[in-house]
């Protein structure tokens, strides 16, 4: 079983996907929890390029397309594996992300940012993704490295809000999209109600 944990700046991703991992785990699962971008050797790499602010602004083209390299290399060298294996996969950010940064952030073309994105993935689809939705000012309030973004104006992190729940909205089978405002236990109890069917299989 394939989730992603997606959603903008300080919407609290990484605890909840950490708080999935180890209630899974605790039921007997076995369970990789992993990130894009950057968990692989050469995405240590290529996410140190695009989030340095020593790089400086990368052309939108040169930064999708690292994205994707980034994912051609996860999805191949860790997320297919441990699928293959049978683990619950669990990922912090996947292609939705870089359909919102890449594609609504920076206004490349969405179709063909996805075209790559796909490519890139061999189209490996996520069971579920969990949208943690959160407006952006709230979202950026909360965030902790922020200098990191401060590149990105606030209306850059609403349109890639308003991405993610276009995604969502399109897709109702294959999202649950939860107010990230909401009291992290509580979100974190109705993620795994929704999952409790597909862990069955
Ligand atoms: O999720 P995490 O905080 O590790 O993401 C790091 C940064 O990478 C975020 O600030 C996000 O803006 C950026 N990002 C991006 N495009 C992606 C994935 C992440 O711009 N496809």
């Amino acid at each position: 079983v394939f989730v992603c944990f997606e959603g903008g700046e300080g919407s609290g991703k990484s605890t909840q996907s950490r708080l999935l991992r180890d209630a899974l785990t605790d039921a007997g699962h076995t369970v990789l929890l992993t990130f894009e971008p950057g968990d692989t050797l050469v995405g240590k790499e290529l996410r140190r390029i695009v989030l340095d602010p020593a790089t400086g602004a990368l052309a939108d083209k040169t930064e999708a397309l690292l994205y994707a390299a980034d994912k051609a290399e996860h999805v191949e060298t860790v997320v297919l594996p441990a699928l293959a294996r049978g683990e619950v996969v669990i990922t912090d950010r996947y292609v939705d992300s870089t359909l919102a940064y890449q594609g609504a952030g920076r206004s490349l073309d969405v179709a063909e940012v996805e075209q790559v994105a796909r490519w890139a993935t061999g189209d490996l689809r996520p069971h579920l993704t969990v949208l943690l939705d959160l407006e952006a000012t709230a979202g950026l309030g909360r965030f902790e490295e922020r200098d990191r973004i401060e590149g990105e104006s606030v209306e850059f992190h609403e349109r890639v809000r308003e991405a993610f729940v276009r995604m969502a909205e399109a897709d109702p089978d294959h999202y649950l999209v939860l107010d990230a405002r909401a009291p992290v236990g509580d979100i974190h109890q109705q993620i795994l109600q929704r999952l409790d069917p597909l862990l069955g299989q």
